[in-house]
């Protein structure tokens, strides 16, 4: 249900709300926020739409000597406040309506981290496991001709998501740098973010975002009367963000119970060992079977009374379905958009708080613009100096987030869009609208 003032934007947008859509999901709560902290009609005409969706088409020669034709997506929300910026996800379930939503999310992020970024997000319609390597590199390099110059170092600037990792942003930037007609051809490598650390990559970046959601913890916990170190949590997803938020979580001593991924969930009421699944899950691709813990189904796995639930996987794993299941204190959000507007009201009804992911899983995109941000100057900073100047960067957005939630007397989540926006009214009142 939305306020009747964001109906009105609604109308006047000619969009007709439907519950299930991500996007619209995503843009009533900024739209929400924004009401609450008075920005002017028209930036909220401007922010309920991205600026630019680009949709590609381009074959692909397979290794067997046939054409395959693949669909790629880049969505540029919105620029006021810096480069379009975020990741590119490889999966076979991207729709356009996702990364609409997901390249708001990465505005919202980047402002409310005050880096001097906007937000994009792109997409490629395809799994990443059912190609070869040779494949793989020369779909990355196919879509990145055909993104062109809609992306570069000043303009857009895209990183890893879900499905993509360092070596296909290798193979991004080595096929921009190619194109590129410009004279400084290793600058060019800061087209891309979150490359391998011998071109151009940055230390801390691979943990990036499982750092920043322990980062956060560790501000917000003692003020929830929760203990990190003596702490228990479940676990959803066990890639890239989830696997490195459960090993750092247990360096703080916190207790892994339950972990569940595509092909199914595992427990042990003595703790799962975090490095021991990881390296499990580099060989089998899945946490099944782990001998460290024994199988559980879905129910009995949302069942799980914990403090922590931290979802680290795909959008909308969390509705009204199973939200009634859930036993949690806690919900982090490491995923973006991992809970839908009706699980959400059934969890809060249930006293249980949501840390927003604007917030949670910001470590990545923050140790992105470090990467840029060295490339540009030529360093390269040590481990300790990437965690120090993340730390201070995830510490002071948990601050705004709780300023802001007291200031509009809000969820947390409307807190956090709400201190994004702040940022952005500002840039637009001093810039003024061209011409
Ligand atoms: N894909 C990550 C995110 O959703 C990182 C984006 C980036 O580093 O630009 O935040």
């Amino acid at each position: 249900m939305n306020s009747p003032a964001v109906d009105t934007l609604f109308d006047e947008l000619e969009m007709s709300y439907e519950p299930d859509n991500i996007y619209y999901q995503t843009i009533s709560a900024v739209l929400e926020a924004s009401q609450r902290i008075g920005m002017s009609h028209r930036e909220q005409l401007i922010l309920a739409q991205p600026k630019n969706e680009l949709m590609v088409h381009f074959p692909v020669r397979m290794d067997d000597g046939s054409y395959q034709l693949f669909k790629g997506y880049r969505v540029q929300h919105n620029n006021v406040a810096g480069p379009y910026k975020g990741g590119i996800r490889y999966h076979e379930d991207v729709y356009l309506d996702d990364i609409k939503s997901l390249a708001v999310l990465m505005t919202m992020k980047c402002a409310l981290m005050r880096l001097p970024y906007g937000g994009a997000k792109g997409g490629l319609k395809l799994n990443p496991r059912s190609v070869s390597t040779d494949e793989l590199m020369r779909i990355t390099r196919r879509f990145t001709a055909a993104l062109g110059s809609n992306i570069g170092p000043d303009y857009d600037i895209p990183a890893p998501d879900m499905g993509s990792n360092a070596q296909v942003m290798a193979w991004m930037a080595d096929t921009y740098i190619n194109f590129a007609e410009i004279n400084n051809k290793v600058e060019a490598r800061s087209v891309v973010t979150g490359k391998p650390l011998a071109f151009g990559g940055s230390e801390g970046r691979e943990k990036a975002t499982g750092q920043g959601v322990v980062d956060v913890l560790e501000v917000l916990m003692p003020g929830m009367g929760l203990d990190l170190s003596v702490c228990t949590y479940s676990l959803i997803g066990y890639g890239n963000v989830g696997s490195w938020t459960a090993r750092l979580l247990a360096a703080k001593g916190a207790k892994c119970l339950a972990v569940m991924d595509h092909k199914g969930a595992i427990y042990n009421a003595e703790g799962i060992d975090a490095e021991a699944l990881a390296t499990y899950v580099r060989e089998t691709g899945s946490v099944l079977g782990f001998e460290g813990a024994g199988e559980i189904s879905e129910e009995e796995f949302y069942s799980c009374e914990v403090d922590l639930l931290i979802p680290a996987a795909l959008e909308q794993m969390i509705h009204q379905g199973n939200a009634k299941l859930i036993r949690c204190k806690v919900l982090v959000e490491a995923a973006n958009a991992p809970v839908t507007p009706e699980g959400e009201n059934m969890l809060v009804e249930r006293g249980v708080t949501i840390l927003p992911a604007i917030l949670c899983n910001s470590g990545g995109v923050t140790v992105s613009y470090f990467e840029w941000k060295q490339n540009r100057q030529s360093e390269q900073w040590d481990a300790e100096t990437v965690d120090r100047r993340l730390k201070r960067i995830m510490q002071d957005g948990a601050q705004r987030v709780l300023l802001a939630a007291t200031k509009y007397d809000c969820s947390l989540r409307i807190a956090s869009y709400a201190a994004a926006l702040e940022h952005l009214k500002e840039i637009y009142e001093l810039r003024g609208i061209f011409p």
